[in-house]
């Protein structure tokens, strides 16, 4: 979803963007090393990656962006991120985390087949919305809109030279 910071990079914030979209899969992660079997469970679901986990992560990326404002800088600077601030306002960090699980959820929603905690708790168990061999759909989209960000980040550099 990086690409809308490059669309909007006064509104998104990339830090938060990427990292509630990624931390999130420290579930299945964590669930894999201690051997159990059923790997995405109450993390993912609607009812906590829409409302305690986009707290956390932006309460963890304002600190962040706080306390590590100079790396930030050059880190943004060094990946070619062309930032024009760090420091985002709670409101832009929220929706930028909650647009991140959310785009998570919703693309493990259709390709993952056990995601028992997903609308819970109206309901649990099996997930209703996997679509089975046309999960490849799903992952094309990912794909395509992975591939989206790279066309902006490429370009928002190529924009640069030509003013130089
Ligand atoms: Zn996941």
């Amino acid at each position: 979803m990086l690409f809308l910071y490059f669309k909007r990079k006064q509104v998104f914030d990339p830090l938060a963007l990427v990292m509630a979209a990624t931390i999130i899969d420290l579930e299945p992660l964590y669930y894999m090393l201690i051997g159990e079997a059923l790997d995405h469970q109450i993390w993912h679901g609607y009812a906590l990656s829409l409302t305690v986990y986009p707290v956390l992560i932006s309460l963890t990326v304002y600190s962040v962006e706080r306390v590590f404002n100079e790396r930030l800088w050059s880190t943004y600077n060094s990946l070619r991120l062309k930032p024009t601030k760090i420091r985002y306002s709670m409101l832009s960090i929220f929706l930028s985390s909650l647009i991140g699980s959310f785009s998570h959820i919703l693309f493990d929603m259709f390709t993952h087949e056990s995601l028992p905690y997903v609308i819970y708790p109206l309901a649990f168990g099996s997930n209703p919305f996997y679509i089975g061999q046309f999960s490849g759909i799903v992952e094309v989209a990912v794909v395509t809109l992975a591939s989206y960000s790279l066309i902006c980040w490429v370009r928002s550099n190529k924009n640069e030279k030509s003013l130089q």
